[in-house]
């Protein structure tokens, strides 16, 4: 429960999916092409059971060592995970099998590792390319002009299905101000699909967090990845 407004964790849960819904009918999206993350970094299992008892199905982990434990824990629960935070290359070989989908390819290195590790284990992994459309310097991502010809490198790799783009757009203030970022990461999808890859699609873009996650809906998003405004904010 939380002590300012009340709202317990169902509640917030509930609320969310509502949003979600009323934003992909005013943008004339079928909601159900939406799904939401719960992005769980610092969150206790207890209270991440909370959330999937008012209808959270994917989680959504930063961080290899904190995920671990509470895929053992939650292993009879009727959830997926997803991959959403930076992943450094050693690490790829204790989590193939384990993530649905990882959000946070972020160079062709790691997109090799991923596949080689994934034709070690006898499967194929999906995965999204993090973009950097800001063009932050202090970001980790594809730059925007560079992303084609990257995705037809990467697109032989056989143990790697390349199923969409996920972003993360510099931090502002207005939900609004975001909006131009969402739409540059639906046309680079574009730009991509409109090359023919085999192999690649753009089905997938994940983008859209606690506090402008309506727009990005509205823009186009079909994974929307969110922390705060379901667990409160994070300490440490
Ligand atoms: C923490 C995190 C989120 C959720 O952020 P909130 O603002 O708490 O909703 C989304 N995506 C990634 C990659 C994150 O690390």
């Amino acid at each position: 429960m939380d002590v300012m407004t009340g709202e317990s964790i169902a509640d917030r849960v509930r609320g969310i999916l509502a949003n979600i819904r009323t934003a992909a009918e005013r943008s004339g999206r079928d909601p159900r092409c939406v799904r939401l993350v719960a992005a769980t970094k610092t969150v206790s299992v207890e209270h991440i059971r909370e959330g999937m008892d008012a209808g959270l199905s994917i989680l959504g982990e930063n961080r290899v060592q904190e995920a671990l434990p509470k895929i053992e824990a939650l292993a009879q629960a009727q959830v997926r995970w997803h991959f959403i935070g930076q992943l450094q290359r050693r690490k790829v070989r204790s989590i193939v099998g384990l993530f649905d989908l990882i959000h946070s390819v972020d160079s062709v290195e790691l997109a090799q590792e991923i596949n080689r590790r994934a034709g070690e284990a006898g499967r194929a992994q999906d995965v999204l390319l993090e973009v950097n459309v800001g063009g932050e310097s202090t970001k980790a991502g594809f730059r925007p002009n560079e992303l084609v010809r990257l995705v037809a490198m990467m697109a032989p790799l056989t143990h790697l299905r390349i199923k969409g783009l996920m972003a993360i757009p510099p931090p502002t203030v207005e939900a609004e101000s975001a909006r131009p970022y969402f739409i540059r990461v639906r046309e680079l999808a574009q730009a991509v699909v409109a090359e023919r890859i085999p192999g690649v699609s753009m089905d997938e873009l994940s983008m859209g967090m606690s506090n402008d996650y309506a727009v990005a809906v509205e823009e186009g998003a079909t994974l929307v990845r969110i922390g705060s405004a379901i667990f409160g904010a994070r300490h440490g």
